[in-house]
C-alpha cells in the first residue's frame, strides 16, 4: 500500500494557504493525498461578483478543484457545510463523515488546524480541529459508527495526527497561543506552487498581496505540531513520514 496523506480543512484556500507546500512536496515523492474541506466558503467577505451565497459556493468549489490541480491533489472533497457556522453543527454528524472519509482514504498522516483555529483564529478553523481530532481517533474503533462498516469499510486508525503551527502571528489580529512547532517541512521550490494554488482561489484576490508577501518573506517552510501519533517518539522531525510503516 503507498503511503497517503490527508488534511482536513474548513474554507477553500486553506489547502493552500496553510497546508500547500507540503502537499506538493508530498504528491512529488509519490504519497497519494486527499484534501477533504468542510465548507464552500459561502460566507466569506471576498464575494468575487458573486450575488448570493450559492453562487459563491459554486464558484469556489471550482477554485478548490483548480487549487487542488496545481497542487497535484489526488482527491479533493469539498462537504457542505455552512461557511463561519461550523461552531453550531451537530458534532456527531460532522464527525460521522469526517470518519467516513478516513476510513475510505485510509492515510498514514492526517493534518488539520490547530484548536487556537490558525493565525486567524477563525471559529471555523478551531472547530474543524476538534471534528478531525475526534475523527482521528473514532475511525480506528469499531463501536464508532458501526453502520459505516460494511462493503469493505473497515476501522482506520492513522499513524499520526498534525496540527498546522506558525512561529510568528499576524498583525492587527487577536492574540493568539499556538501549539509548538514540532516538524519544520522545507517546502523548497513548492513555494511557488504554494502560491500558485493560492491564486487559484480568484475569488479571493484582495488576499492575494499579503498572502505573497508574508509567504516570501518567510523561509521556504511548513510548521506542524505533533498531536497524535502510534509512536511514542517527541524528537523534532523534518519530514511528516518518518516512522510511519506502509500499511
Ligand atoms: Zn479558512
Amino acid at each position: 500500500m503507498p503511503l497517503r496523506l490527508m488534511v482536513i480543512t474548513a474554507h477553500p484556500d486553506d489547502e493552500a494557504g496553510s497546508f500547500g507546500g507540503s502537499l506538493r512536496l508530498y504528491g512529488e515523492r509519490k504519497v497519494e493525498t486527499c484534501v477533504a474541506c468542510l465548507t464552500p466558503g459561502q460566507a466569506a467577505s471576498n464575494r468575487g461578483g458573486a450575488k448570493n451565497d450559492q453562487e459563491l459556493a459554486a464558484i469556489r468549489r471550482k477554485e478548490f478543484a483548480a487549487a487542488c490541480e496545481i497542487l497535484k491533489v489526488n482527491r479533493g472533497i469539498v462537504l457542505d457545510y455552512p461557511d463561519g457556522q461550523l461552531h453550531r453543527q451537530d458534532s456527531y454528524k460532522v464527525i460521522c463523515d469526517l470518519t467516513r472519509h478516513l476510513r475510505e482514504f485510509r492515510p498514514q498522516v492526517l493534518l488539520t488546524f490547530g484548536p487556537e483555529g490558525g493565525l486567524t483564529g477563525h471559529t471555523d478553523h478551531s472547530m474543524v480541529s476538534v471534528f478531525a481530532t475526534v475523527a482521528f481517533h473514532w475511525a480506528g474503533r469499531a463501536n464508532r459508527y458501526p453502520d459505516q462498516l460494511q462493503g469493505g469499510i473497515t476501522p482506520h486508525l492513522a499513524q499520526k495526527l498534525y496540527y498546522s503551527t506558525a512561529n510568528f502571528t499576524l498583525p492587527n489580529r487577536p492574540p493568539i497561543v499556538s501549539s509548538a512547532p514540532t516538524a519544520c517541512i522545507d517546502i523548497g521550490e513548492f513555494l511557488e506552487a504554494k502560491i500558485a494554488a493560492f491564486k487559484a482561489h480568484t475569488s479571493q484576490g484582495p488576499l492575494w498581496p499579503r498572502f505573497e508577501e508574508n509567504m516570501r518573506q518567510r523561509a521556504r517552510q511548513e510548521m506542524f505540531h505533533l498531536a497524535a501519533s502510534s509512536s511514542s517518539s517527541i524528537a523534532q522531525e523534518t519530514d511528516l513520514f518518518a516512522g510511519v510503516s506502509e500499511t
